[in-house]
């Protein structure tokens, strides 16, 4: 079976002492390809050449909103110029993010909105995070969505919010969290949606599955949560990697 990952930080400092590990035991598990989405401009650099050196890696770029007390109104201007330079196979990742506070709400969205029309301007697609902010986000992208689209990634919305992101032209990326026997949401999501809304992500070594609780996570680790979307989805797993592969190539162009 070959299998794309749709969103790993394969970056993330968590994997300087074993990355070659790492990307083996996920080439082993038939991980082939890798989408590697950015955080913060001082680690653009880091992923191009990640990226340079390995043909199955694919860098996006962009400022995650978590780190919105690290961006600067330059860093937006820089990006402009990164991607024309470096046409990545997205813009990513960006977004929105109360789940803390909303202390930032004015900058996190002015973030998100020069970036869906720098992804507009280089036609892009962009990989999207939204966190307890998924009404707004839908609100942004109606208005500014990018023609090429893109992935609302670790979904986890309602059944009426993954279709209304559909209908606008994004998929939803579905990571570990499926597994969770309280995902009831979302496992009805992914039961539901037609095969052209899922991607397949793991967005470590972030948000390990439950079998992997507290433990960091790898790309590796998608085989098992895609064996539980494919039984939610009553079809088997071989089938589906190739309806969800086919959706990874066809939004990034790979
Ligand atoms: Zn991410």
């Amino acid at each position: 079976m070959h299998l794309i990952d749709s969103h790993c930080h394969l970056d993330d400092d968590r994997f300087d002492a074993d990355r070659d590990g790492v990307v083996a035991r996920a080439a082993a598990a038939g991980i082939e390809r890798i989408v590697v989405p950015a955080t913060t401009a001082n680690r653009w650099d880091k992923i191009r050449d990640l990226c340079a050196g390995n043909d199955a890696f694919y860098p996006a770029y962009g400022l995650h909103p978590w780190f919105v007390e690290q961006h600067q109104a330059a860093h937006l201007r820089d990006l402009d110029a990164w991607l024309e330079r470096e046409r990545p196979v997205a813009l990513g990742e960006c977004g929105l993010d109360f789940y803390n506070s909303r202390r930032d709400e004015k900058w996190q969205k002015r973030l998100f909105g020069e970036q869906l029309a720098l992804a507009a301007r280089h036609d892009l697609p962009v990989i999207v995070h939204a966190r307890k902010a998924m009404d707004e986000t839908i609100a942004l992208l109606r208005r500014h969505a990018p023609a090429r689209g893109g992935v609302v990634h670790s979904f986890a919305g309602s059944e009426q919010q993954a279709r209304q992101l559909f209908d606008l032209g994004f998929r939803l990326g579905i990571a570990a969290t499926v597994g969770f026997e309280r995902a009831r949401k979302l496992r009805a999501v992914v039961a539901a949606m037609p095969d052209e809304a899922l991607l397949l992500e793991s967005d470590a070594p972030d948000q390990p599955g439950a079998a992997h609780r507290g433990e960091r996570n790898e790309p590796a680790y998608i085989v098992e949560h895609l064996e539980i979307m494919a039984e939610l989805r009553q079809t088997d797993p071989e089938t589906l990697a190739v309806t969800l592969n086919r959706n990874a190539e066809r939004l990034f162009g790979l």
